[in-house]
């Protein structure tokens, strides 16, 4: 993988927890809603974990990697600093959503990924 523009783009790179819970669902589908939006591509947390080279180095030279996590455990956020990379950190449950309690309707996901889309084209 890796950028053939010549230095003149950016690539965001946006991974999601994928977990088991309902909140955990929602970060992955909010991944793949900013990826279709054009906020970035989405891409294999589980990947990172397992130190996949190709994985850790596209990492490495990311624009921004954007960590999108289902709840405060932050799974994600916490292979991105054993791993020692830099990333900007999203948590599904600050968006009004309870883990174990909230559906995952088309507009819960819309709503987060607006929010989140948000906060990443401001800069946190
Ligand atoms: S961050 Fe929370 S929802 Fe996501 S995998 Fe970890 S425990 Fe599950």
């Amino acid at each position: 993988m890796g950028c053939s523009c010549g230095g003149n783009c950016e690539t965001n790179l946006i991974y999601s927890c994928s977990g088991a819970a309902n909140t955990g669902l929602l970060a992955d589908q909010v991944m793949r809603t900013l990826a279709r939006n054009g906020v970035g591509d989405g891409t294999c947390l589980s990947a990172i974990g397992a130190d996949l080279s190709g994985f850790i180095l596209s990492a490495r030279n990311a624009t921004r990697n954007i960590v999108i996590d289902g709840c405060p455990v932050g799974c994600g956020k916490q292979i991105f600093e054993a791993k020692g990379l830099p990333f900007s950190h999203f948590i599904t449950t600050d968006f009004g959503v309870a883990k174990g309690k909230t559906s995952i309707t088309g507009e819960v996901i819309e709503d987060v990924s607006a929010s989140i889309a948000a906060k990443i084209v401001a800069g946190e």
